[in-house]
């Protein structure tokens, strides 16, 4: 059995749950509240306002956008790899087709690159549409929604790095550094 801790609020004297974080009679935050620490303010201070998109991406961009680049370079080394694999005995081109996917994700994962992206849609629908046209299969699909991932992250990669640096533009406060 254990008991709950009670406290006092150390301005009415009110009793309270050892948990609170504030006297529910008064509102004076408890000793509790104290041992919160405040979320970390990013270090905005010292980022330089030419910060390049790939700087950027490795040091403020969000998480979910990093993962979404990532993610969609992977697709793209998944697509290529099985490329290059599935071509090792039939088909020297295909290697060829599969080490540039793998390129061109490795682009867009390194450097966020939108042209890198638009390349490896515009790479994948004609390899879609070519393997089409030479044996009659419709296959490749899996490429195309790697080049589209692409393009979707390394625009919102894009549309983020550019509202982050008018964002540092219009805050006076950041002027200060060097
Ligand atoms: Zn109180």
């Amino acid at each position: 059995m254990e008991e709950n801790k009670v406290i006092y609020c150390k301005n009415c004297g009110a009793e309270l749950d050892g948990n609170a974080f504030f006297c529910n009679k008064c509102g004076t935050p408890t000793a509790n509240s104290e041992k919160i620490t405040p979320p970390a303010q990013p270090e905005t201070q010292n980022i330089d306002p030419n910060i390049s998109k790939k700087d950027y991406m490795k040091l403020c961009a969000p998480a979910s956008i990093k993962k979404a680049v990532r993610n969609s370079a992977i697709l793209c080394y998944i697509c290529g790899g099985i490329t290059v694999l599935a071509s090792l005995l039939l088909n020297p081109l295909g290697i060829i087709d599969g080490l540039v996917f793998i390129g061109l994700g490795l682009g867009v994962h390194l450097t966020s690159s939108r042209a890198c992206a638009i390349i490896a849609l515009v790479v994948a629908v004609l390899e879609v549409v070519l393997t089409f046209v030479l044996s009659g299969t419709l296959t490749g699909w899996l490429w195309i929604i790697a080049g589209i991932s692409c393009v979707i992250a390394t625009n919102k990669a894009h549309k983020s790095y550019k509202s982050f640096k008018s964002g540092l533009v219009s805050n006076p406060n950041l002027h200060d550094f060097q």
